[in-house]
């Protein structure tokens, strides 16, 4: 591209004449309108074609300008004069060559127009660390240098930080080979270079399959994804290629960084999600970030300075009246000296994605088993509790090992202690359970099946795990009152529990009339509100005191 600037008319049109059949031609009638132009379209200007002696603004200026431009400097001059004395000082302000008024041949001026341009394209090459080879974007480390200065020359212009990722990529890489893999990449550039050819803004490929754009505010992020997709499906056809893209709408002032942190963070969120490819990054997540963040850093000491505990929720035996005791489940709780209690649907899934669950658990596991130990002294009869263990725990190669310690150091037999699978232990490699589970039955434990009929566990497992226990999803039992269905799928589930010889558990039993219709449809065992919250190991022992007496009142009867 090659911008004009010169007050006459005519020898605008005269010049574009000259170069139009080699390059896009834009033009401007002043210094000002020029030095506009040229930050509008910095990325693709490859010359400027300057007159000196204008109204408004002069070249001279222009020139002053640009040589202590940052980013403009780059983009070579060449000055158009009639004034000998005049080359001087235009060369001393930074101007790459002359081109004599009148003008010259039009081959004289095309040869001098792209030499210059060539010159300064190798110069460019030698900084080819500034750009990606095969996209054409720019590479990280500039990317960052050049949007800290492109919001210098918008202040107050409201800005929109992009990344963009192709979900899969690496199959691309490995099924249709390298070289096409590098086609995708390529056109994915292209598409971003187009929508920067109408919109203010730089981009970059940061690496692999992540292209980063900062440019100015888009109200409608969803439509420029699926103009960039529906671009991609065309130009791609061999696979059908889906993008997702996390958005952070700059806050004046923020890290530029920080800002494509937190896209970055936002598109990492709807990986493999294809409804919903998405999502802008908002102060709420920034909010659950830093606590995230908190949270992690906090854990060790909250171990150590032990501001988790443990409580117990009991669990009855429905088909006796009064309902019996039968046991319980030990769930974690934390209480944070500054954060105050925090639920474990907060920090659970946040260790459990991190690897760290297993010193959570552990402890919960210790604590139960100290806790069965002593009641069993106490009172002289045993009230199994069961924990929760989660994937993290399922691929521990000494899980087993471990369990089994726990019950020796505590004098326990195995089946004092039960477990369950929370949702997240369903792994994918059920091969791997299914040795597990059989491990542990072997052993002596029993194993419940938590959330049963929830997101991940499904009926097909009940056929190849051998299980003991159903713990049926709360959110079935909730509405049991309400919805004939959801009362039709729980007496549905009881039955197969029952011809597959698995003892049931419902979970989150809150009413009176909850209790009636489990009690009517055959159900043994409940847990929830009813009864009790999960309390404390010091109140959970009222409860077994008594049970305790009617145990005492049975044998004197
Ligand atoms: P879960 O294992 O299914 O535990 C049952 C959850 O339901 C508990 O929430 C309990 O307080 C709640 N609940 C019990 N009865 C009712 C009721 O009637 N109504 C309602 N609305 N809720 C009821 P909690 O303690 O907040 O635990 C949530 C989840 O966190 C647990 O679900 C479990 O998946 C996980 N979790 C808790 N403690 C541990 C632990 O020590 N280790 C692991 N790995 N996960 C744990
Ligand atoms: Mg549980
Ligand atoms: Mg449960």
């Amino acid at each position: 591209m090659v911008l004009i600037v010169d007050d006459q008319e005519i020898n605008r049109d005269a010049l574009e004449t000259v170069v139009e059949e080699d390059y896009t031609v834009i033009t401007a009638e002043n210094g000002l309108q020029a030095l506009e132009l040229m930050r509008e379209h910095s990325h693709e200007l490859s010359i400027v074609l300057l007159d000196l002696i204008m109204p408004v603004m002069n070249g001279y200026e222009v020139l002053k300008t640009v040589h202590e431009d940052g980013e403009l400097w780059k983009i070579p001059i060449i000055v158009m004069t009639s004034d000998k004395k005049a080359e001087l000082e235009a060369l001393k302000l930074g101007a790459a060559d002359f081109i004599t008024k009148p003008f010259d041949f039009h081959e004289v001026i095309l040869a001098r127009i792209s030499r210059i341009v060539e010159l300064s394209e190798g110069r460019q090459l030698i900084s080819s660390a500034e750009k990606d080879p095969l996209t054409r974007l720019y590479t990280r480390n500039f990317f960052f240098e050049y949007a800290n200065r492109f919001f210098g020359y918008r202040p107050g212009v409201q800005m929109d930080a992009i990344v963009l990722n192709i979900e899969q990529f690496r199959f691309v890489n490995a099924i249709h080979g390298r070289e096409y893999g590098n086609k995708v990449l390529r056109t994915v550039g292209d598409i971003i270079l187009e929508f920067l050819s109408e919109t203010d803004g730089i981009a970059s490929r940061f690496d692999a399959d992540n292209f980063a754009i900062l440019c100015t505010h888009h109200e409608d992020h969803r439509a420029v994804l699926e103009e960039f997709q529906q671009k991609l499906y065309e130009r791609s056809t061999k696979v059908r290629l889906h993008l997702r893209m996390g958005v952070r709408v700059r806050r004046e002032d923020m890290d530029t960084i920080l800002l494509f942190d937190q896209a970055g963070t936002a598109c990492m969120m709807v990986r493999g999600d294809f409804q919903k490819p998405l999502m802008v990054y908002d102060e709420e997540m920034l909010k659950k970030e830093m606590l995230d963040h908190r949270l992690l850093s906090d854990l060790r000491a909250a171990l150590a300075e032990e501001q988790f505990y443990v409580v117990f929720q009991p669990k009855y035996d429905i088909q006796c009246d009064p309902p019996r005791l039968r046991s319980a489940e030990a769930l974690i709780r934390w209480k944070h000296p500054e954060l105050g209690m925090i639920s474990p649907e907060t920090f659970i899934p946040l260790f459990e994605s991190k690897g760290l669950i297993t010193l959570v658990d552990s402890f919960v596991w210790r604590e139960a088993a100290r806790q069965v130990a002593t009641w069993k002294e106490r009172y002289g009869f045993t009230l199994p509790v069961s924990v929760n263990l989660s994937r993290a725990d399922i691929f521990d190669p000494t899980l087993t090992d471990r369990l089994c310690a726990l019950i020796k150091d505590n004098g326990l037999e195995y089946n004092d202690i039960k477990l369950e699978l929370t949702e997240s232990a369903y792994t994918q490699d059920a091969k791997l359970l299914l040795g597990l589970i059989c491990e542990l039955r072997k052993v002596g434990f029993e194993i419940e099946m938590d959330d049963f009929g929830s997101g991940y566990s499904s009926l097909n497992m009940l056929s190849t795990m051998p299980l003991d226990v159903l713990k049926i999803e709360m959110s079935f039992v909730k509405n049991i009152e309400s919805s004939e269905t959801d009362l039709r799928l729980v007496e549905l589930i009881l039955d197969i529990a029952a011809n597959l010889k698995l003892k049931v558990v419902a979970e989150g039993l809150e009413t009176e009339g909850q209790l009636k219709l489990l009690r009517d449809a055959g159900c043994d065992l409940v847990q929830g509100y009813y009864f009790s919250r999960p309390v404390p190991a010091n109140e959970f022992e009222k409860l077994i005191q008594k049970e305790s007496e009617l145990i005492t009142l049975e044998k004197s009867t």
